[in-house]
């Protein structure tokens, strides 16, 4: 075999064996097939696409490309969430101190920001002294004694995973569902957990652009899910507008804080209750969806979570006293409004844009090893279906670069479309799919 043969008979459209597949993955992860091949390769999969087997196949060969862990001392049901990503994503840091509270083990391996979609590792990161990357022994001791740990994905846990995902951010081939499908559920079947919530965000700040992808990319999951042996909820999230008011990792994490100290926004609890309840459901510890979302309320308002999330970040060693005061993290230098110029109603928003607003402001990556600035990002205050008036603050530019920031201030301002018409407010959720339905 070699991988010559591989690439012709992709580009071909003919069908990969296991073998090839398996092959191809382990010499492009030690080094022995080169990046143009691979590149080759995976942009001949993003044209020509992959059956359901290949991208089972795909799935498994990079999951065991490292270490998989195993979580079963946390019990037979250890439930994983994972989302496709989005803009002002800080779910994780809101939800996951919620169902620890009531009783689900979280051992959660997360992701950096690549691209215009940010990472939770980075927004853990901005708490000072909080160390994302403690060992899997540290992280397992941390389970047990408090229930939850939160750390970055290990370089051995599915590096093929790793190695193929900055790939494709570099080729363009990042918008693919096998491509997507396959490295999401590699990275949940190495981490261990034998219970999957995935959060499958669809719209322009999002991968996938439209409901039927969304639902493709779900039940394509669902399948690699019901294959490995690992039981999979998709849950269908509006992301053409961002989530919550801020994007940014300081300006994010401080919008985790007020949400877990009971000020949460609306979409934000639509988002955090749908999967939650879920969560509990797969765990075995409820299964009326409604009344799991009522024990998730109940927790936040008497302060348990809030309590749950000063003991993960003081377990990690962050300084819990900027949690505690969110007033003691930095400023950005500058900070200025962006004003209307109409009335009317938000009729759209450019999601995406606003993400690679914040990202060139600092808050993300353009390439692999840029150093994220926490600092900076945007505070949207208006979303789509609020009424404004001429003058009204649209967004604020949090920046610590002059010239960034008035690049920054002008491009907001085309973020937003507004009518004169009245617009109704998105749903946010807009479905569950799951193995058993
Ligand atoms: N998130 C992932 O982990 N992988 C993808 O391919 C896309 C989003």
């Amino acid at each position: 075999m070699n991988v010559l043969e591989i690439i012709a008979k992709k580009r071909d459209k003919k069908e990969l064996s296991k073998e090839e597949i398996d092959f191809f993955v382990k010499g492009y992860t030690c080094g022995e097939i080169t990046d143009y091949q691979a590149a080759a390769l995976i942009m001949a999969i993003y044209l020509n696409g992959m059956t359901d087997e290949e991208t089972t196949n795909l799935t498994l060969s990079m999951a065991y490309s490292g270490e998989v862990l195993d979580l079963s001392k946390f019990g037979e049901n250890v439930v994983d969430k994972h989302s496709t990503g989005g803009i002002g994503d800080k779910i994780t840091l809101i939800l996951m101190p919620i169902i620890s509270a009531l009783g689900v083990p979280v051992a959660k391996m997360s992701g950096r920001g690549l691209g215009f979609t940010g990472g939770t590792i980075d927004k853990l990161e901005s708490i000072p002294g909080y160390n994302t990357q403690i060992s899997v022994n540290e992280f397992m001791e941390n389970v047990e004694k408090i229930g939850i740990s939160l750390m970055g994905q290990t370089m051995n846990l599915a590096p093929a995973d790793k190695k193929i995902y900055a790939l494709r951010d570099s080729i363009s081939c990042v918008e693919n569902i096998p491509l997507i499908a396959s490295s999401i559920m590699s990275k949940k079947i190495a981490a261990g957990a034998n219970k999957i919530v995935l959060e499958v965000t669809v719209g322009n700040g999002a991968f996938m652009k439209n409901i039927e992808d969304a639902k493709k990319l779900s039940e394509t999951m669902i399948n690699i899910g019901k294959l490995a042996g690992k039981e999979t909820v998709c849950i269908l999230t509006n992301m053409n507008e961002p989530l919550g008011y801020s994007i940014g990792n300081t300006l994010e994490v401080i919008e985790a804080v007020e949400a877990l100290q009971g000020d949460m926004e609306e979409d934000v609890k639509q988002v955090v209750l749908e999967l939650g309840s879920y969560m509990i459901k797969l765990a075995g510890l409820g299964d009326d969806i409604e009344a799991n979302k009522q024990k998730m309320l109940d927790c936040i308002d008497s302060g348990i979570a809030y309590i749950k999330f000063l003991e993960l970040i003081e377990t990690q060693g962050g300084d819990v006293s900027f949690i505690n005061d969110v007033s003691k993290f930095e400023n950005a230098k500058y900070i200025q409004p962006v004003l209307t110029q109409k009335t009317g109603y938000i009729k759209s928003i450019k999601a995406e844009k606003l993400g690679k607003i914040s990202c060139e402001l600092g808050a993300g990556r353009l390439k692999k090893e840029d150093v994220i600035d926490n600092q900076v990002g945007l505070i949207i205050n208006k979303k789509i279906g609020d009424a404004v008036e001429e003058n009204d603050v649209l967004g604020i530019v949090h920046a610590n670069d002059e010239s960034k920031l008035k690049i920054a201030v002008e491009e907001l301002k085309d973020c937003f479309e507004i009518c004169e018409e009245y617009v109704k407010k998105p749903s946010v959720i807009y479905g569950v799919i799951s193995g058993t339905t």
